[in-house]
């Protein structure tokens, strides 16, 4: 799965506009991912200026 690191994100929106699923909404200055939209193209991980977004393996335990 990809996630934000909210800790990172500087709520530039760099990543909301690249998102082809419109997956990425902004939430209190940060970005949030809607899990169910995402398709996993990591457009959003190539874009962030600070490597706020991650991709973790979807089933671990
Ligand atoms: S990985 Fe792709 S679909 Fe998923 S949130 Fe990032 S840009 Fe959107
Ligand atoms: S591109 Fe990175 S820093 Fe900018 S809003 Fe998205 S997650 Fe936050």
């Amino acid at each position: 799965m990809i996630f934000v690191d909210k800790t990172g994100c500087v709520g530039c929106e760099e990543c909301l506009h690249v998102c082809p699923t419109l997956a990425i909404i902004m939430k209190e200055e940060k970005a949030e991912i809607t899990q169910h939209k995402c398709n996993e193209c990591e457009r959003c991980i190539l874009v962030c200026p600070v490597k706020a977004i991650k991709i973790v393996p979807a089933h671990v335990n």
